[in-house]
């Protein structure tokens, strides 16, 4: 832990409106980046205005602390980690001070994150084309900080081709203006505290001329060091924000970033090129950029591999990789539709021209694959843009370590480089995953280390050293992308030579002689193998524990919780402000506590003990898990596979095994208990909405929310017919029986000669919506499929999946319920008979966390077989086995995703099934979670976030629905936050499709 200094806390707390904080597990959030190290800093303040993150850094100044100035945190190479006072400029300082569409520029603040300007640019036709991989969440700021680069920098070049000015807090206190100049700098008036400063640097510009000409790589991605190449005469273009522009902090402060922008790219033609070597797709690479491509991409065999593994990236590849290639370039034109066409017929020849053809054996085995959808671009994009991330998802206590990631090499030795580094990673028994910008010769690529052990510490020293001598070599550049921080400075003098080393600290003294902006980057910085300075650090270890699911597919300590835990890498996508689901908490909050990556890094922490005893049952834990909603957005979108949904699950249950449930929690989890007696006598509990005060009253003792009414009891609920009452229905016997025995004779004969299904009636729709079940019988009735409840046994209390026993941590509970209805289910999937339900939480509870609790043949089989009404209807209308006669609803369907059917990938079997109702126009909702997310809703303290979480999309978009849309949510939460927030009535699917059945009568 870093020191603590209280007296600067308690001044941050007098002086400043913003976030102030300085306990444990706030530093801890903040004490790593994307890279491999972790630096606890001394406190963070997240400013609400300019002056206050002046004023911080003044009070920092004054009481002794150094200041780090953060954006995404998404920095790979240690540059965003330090023992100082952290000023977090993403939250507040996120503004557009000025836009000028004519004059192709704007003014912003630092923490606007690429996307969200890119989105508000779009309408202008405009874009600012520095295209990082983590446009979702990376900072202007951040970016200027590290003179980032995009994909397409061929066209566009760096930050620096693309920062017009910037406007700085000094350390001295003092406001400067950093821009074009006279290379006299006579329009620099004599009263500005930039004059003497600018002088200075043109003057060391000046002396280290011929050394920055002789050792400065001369290819274009070099971003190492300070830009010292800005400053030497004889340039007309002077721009003093060139100094700044790559100085990771530790110059100054960035206020104001002003822009370059340029017409948003026109329709493009991607050419994906097939090689059956890597090394002959690397040779090809500086043939293609002869055809004036914007982007030369490259995604390797192991990321192909890893990516296949990952449901959202399978379709993409199923979609353009032909057969099982070692390499695929993507070669990208933007150069006008027609031109496009000639340049992608140029590319196919050229590949022919090279030996390459689909028909050729081995290394010659090619071709290219015109990638023309611009959907199917996007996709192709963004799997490349996730290159790290697939990787990473590799499950081992190994990782892909970033520290000769960004080397870039002339492309004439590109193949040659690559061939020798990769036979240098063998060497020291290791291997690297290569992607990225084959089109600039700045390839990533990670070799598989595990920093836990010294040995490995000691080949990253070897690699790095005998990678970056080889770089020399070839006049490259040691950091060619991702910047310097702690990982690349050291070599500095390696690469620049001691003159020029020597020239960059006087640069930063210049600046910052006192050292108060970021030190110990870029100059005098530590060695790059300081073990200490890791993440996982000597010593670090997770304690020991019994988890109450199952986390064996990972490695580490508490029967792999810890590996789950560990697979976070920090890259931010979780961050994301729009689009998907993850994290729905955090775009509301913009809290780093509220994002799956703040959630992780706090349990990383707690269970290697260095939070303090007992952290992982702590407040402070629970208070980091809060706003979690279990949207398992975070299980599908990030791109490593960190499931916080499960792993809150594990928090709650810790805590309970400590402090027992609360009475509101036992009112959540218990409820498929006492539902078969509240239906009994609903007005008793309906009375908490209906006398005064007793809402209010149940606010203080089961802290739900006097504002928002329950879902109502009522006595018609759904019960299975004792003897069969539609006209194919069939019950089963079930109680007892199991997959090899005992099967109801009457299911049997049925089976042989009908189409069946057993249709799971979960609590939420038996207890309070019967009219989806009853439609959901009429439906599958009418195309023909014997319809059949599972029942745990004569007069026993009706089944559950366990998930609201889950969602208060009673695992123990839970693992009962599961039992039970597997036990029900059990002679049915014997049978190969789907399991059929209504609500996704329940049915993705078969899939995902049933198997994980009862870990058995048959628990897996369900969640194979198990699917949601939808999806079957999907599956079996496609395969031709169910013919619905449906008359046509005119008119619109609003469809909100529940964010389950999202995470799992199911929400196009919705949209397909509501479009088999003639004349229905589907319209979706691009919502994250509804906000309601079963009990989270209801909580008085969580309600006004669950709120905003509505009001981000799904709400507004209801509300401005036509009065005769229909809206359809399959998820009760879902349905309740619609009518509470918006006014409206949401249906189930299934109520869709029943009103569509010819001569149903149904309304909906
Ligand atoms: C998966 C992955 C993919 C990546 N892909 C790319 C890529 O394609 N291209 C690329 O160039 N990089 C890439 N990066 C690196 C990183 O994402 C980028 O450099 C990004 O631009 C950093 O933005 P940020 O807001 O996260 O910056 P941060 O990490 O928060 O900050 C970066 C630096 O800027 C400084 N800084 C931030 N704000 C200020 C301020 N107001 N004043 C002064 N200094 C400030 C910080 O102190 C730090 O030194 C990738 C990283 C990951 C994890
Ligand atoms: S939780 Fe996932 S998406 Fe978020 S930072 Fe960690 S690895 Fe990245
Ligand atoms: S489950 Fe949802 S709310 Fe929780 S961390 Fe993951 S994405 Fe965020």
């Amino acid at each position: 832990m870093a020191k603590l200094m209280p007296g600067l806390e308690r001044r941050l707390r007098r002086e400043i409106a913003g976030d102030v904080l300085f306990d444990h597990f706030s530093r801890g959030r903040y004490a790593t980046d994307a890279s491999h190290y972790q630096m606890m800093p001394v406190g963070v303040v997240v400013p609400r205005t300019i002056d206050e993150a002046e004023r911080a850094i003044a009070l920092a100044d004054q009481e002794g602390a150094s200041v780090l100035a953060r954006g995404g945190g998404t920095s790979q190479c240690g540059q965003t980690v330090n023992e100082s006072l952290v000023i977090d400029c993403s939250k507040y300082l996120n503004h557009v001070i000025e836009l000028d569409v004519a004059g192709k520029r704007c003014v912003v603040e630092p923490g606007i994150v690429l996307d969200d300007l890119n989105r508000l640019l779009k309408q202008h036709g405009l874009w600012f084309p520095v295209d990082v991989s983590t446009a979702s969440r990376a900072t202007i700021g951040g970016m200027a900080g590290n003179n980032s680069c995009g994909g397409r920098s061929l066209r566009y070049g760096t930050m620096r081709d693309n920062v017009l000015s910037i406007d700085a807090s000094l350390a001295d206190g003092t406001r400067a203006h950093f821009g074009r100049a006279d290379s006299d700098l006579s329009d620099i008036p004599e009263s500005s505290p930039l004059k003497p400063l600018a002088r200075d640097l043109l003057a060391l510009g000046a002396r280290e001329a011929a050394e920055v000409e002789a050792r400065f790589p001369k290819v274009q991605r070099r971003v190492g060091g300070y830009n010292l190449d800005a400053l030497v005469p004889g340039r007309n273009d002077l721009n003093l924000a060139h100094i700044l522009v790559g100085s990771e902090g530790t110059l100054a402060f960035t206020t104001k970033v002003e822009l370059k922008l340029w017409p948003m790219l026109g329709r493009r033609a991607v050419g994906a090129c097939h090689f059956g070597s890597f090394y002959e797709a690397m040779n090809a690479a500086q043939h293609l950029v002869k055809l004036g491509p914007i982007a030369v991409e490259l995604v390797d065999r192991t990321m192909i591999e890893l990516a296949r593994d990952i449901a959202m990236f399978r379709p993409t590849l199923d979609a353009f990789v032909r057969g099982t290639p070692d390499a695929l370039l993507l070669v990208e034109f933007d150069a006008g539709e027609e031109e496009n066409r000639i340049r992608l017929a140029r590319l196919h020849e050229t590949l022919g021209d090279l030996g390459f053809g689909w028909d050729k054996p081995g290394a010659k085995w090619g071709g290219v694959v015109d990638v023309l959808d611009p959907a199917l671009q996007t996709a192709v994009a963004e799997l490349r843009a996730s290159g790290l991330n697939v990787m990473m998802s590799m499950k081992e206590q190994g990782k892909p370590i970033s520290f000769v990631e960004d080397c870039a090499v002339p492309l004439e030795h590109l193949a040659d480089y690559t061939a020798r580094l990769t036979d240098i990673f063998s060497k020291h028994g290791t291997r690297g995953t290569w992607y990225a910008h084959a089109s600039v010769g700045c390839l990533h690529v990670r070799p598989v280390l595990n920093l836990r052990q010294e040995k490995d510490a000691q080949a990253m020293r070897a690699i790095a050293e005998e990678a970056f001598a080889m770089v020399r070599e070839y006049k490259g550049s040691h950091s060619g992308e991702h910047g310097d921080g702690i990982l690349r400075s050291e070599f500095h003098e390696a690469m620049f030579g001691k003159r020029l080393v020597h020239a960059f600290e006087e640069v930063k003294d210049r600046f910052d002689r006192e050292q108060l902006f970021n030190p110990g980057k870029i100059v005098r910085a530590p060695k790059f193998d300081d073990r200490e300075k890791f993440r996982y650090a000597p010593g670090y270890h997770a304690e020991e524990f019994a988890p109450a699911l199952d986390w064996s597919e990972y490695s580490g300590g508490a029967s792999g919780f810890q590996g789950a835990v560990e697979m976070c890498n920090n890259n931010g996508a979780c961050r994301n402000h729009v689009g998907n689901v993850m994290c729905p908490s955090y775009r509301v909050t913009l809290d780093e506590r509220d994002v799956t990556r703040g959630r992780a890094n706090s349990l990383r922490l707690a269970i290697s003990g260095q939070l303090g005893p007992h952290a992982l049952t702590s407040d402070e834990m629970a208070e980091t898990m809060k706003l979690c909603v279990s949207c398992k957005g975070c299980r599908r979108e990030c791109p490593t596979g960190v499931d916080m949904a499960r792993m809150k699950i594990e928090v709650q249950a810790a805590r309970t095994a400590k402090y027992g449930y609360s009475p509101g929690s036992v009112l959540v989890g218990w409820l498929p208990r006492y539902a078969p007696y509240a239906a009994r006598m609903p007005w008793l509990l309906n009375m908490r909405d209906a006398l005064p005060g007793m809402a209010k009253l149940s606010e203080w003792i089961f802290g739900f929310s006097a504002k928002r009414s329950l879902p109502k009891w009522r006595k018609n609920v759904f019960r299975e017919p004792l003897t069969p009452s539609w006209p194919n229905f069939i019950r089963a016997s079930g109680a007892g029986e199991t997959a090899s025995d005992g099967l109801d004779a009457r299911v049997k004969s049925a089976h042989e000669d009908q189409k069946e299904v057993v249709l799971f009636a979960d609590t939420f729709n038996r207890y309070f919506e019967r009219e989806n079940i009853d439609a959901a019988v009429s439906v599958l009735q009418a195309a023909g499929y014997r319809v059949h409840f599972a029942r745990a046994g004569e007069g026993t209390r009706p089944l559950c999946c366990g998930r609201t026993f889950l969602s208060v941590g009673a695992v123990d509970e839970a693992r009962r319920e599961a039992e039970r209805t597997l036990q029900a289910l059990a002679p049915y999937i014997a049978r190969g008979i789907p399991v059929v339900g209504l609500e996704p939480s329940c049915i993705f509870g078969f899939r995902d966390e049933i198997p994980a609790l009862l870990r058995t043949a048959d628990a897996r089989r369900l969640a194979s077989q198990s699917f949601l009404f939808e999806e079957f209807v999907a599956r079996e209308t496609a395969a031709g086995r169910m013919k619905l006669d449906l008359k046509p609803l005119a008119g619109k369907a609003l469809l909100h995703g529940h964010c389950h059917q999202k995470a799992f990938g199911a929400l196009s079997p919705v949209q397909q099934t509501l479009k088999l109702v003639p004349g229905l126009e589907v319209e979706t909702v691009e919502s994250s979670c509804c906000g309601m997310a079963g009990s989270f809703g209801y909580g008085a303290d969580t309600i006004g976030v669950s709120l905003a979480m509505g009001e981000l999309t799904l709400l507004p978009a209801v509300r401005a629905a036509e009065a005769s849309t229909i809206v359809v949510a399959d998820g009760t939460s879902c349905r309740e936050q619609i009518s509470y927030g918006a006014g409206r009535e949401a249906v189930h699917v299934a109520r869709v499709l029943a009103a569509a059945i010819h001569g149903s009568g149904t309304r909906i």
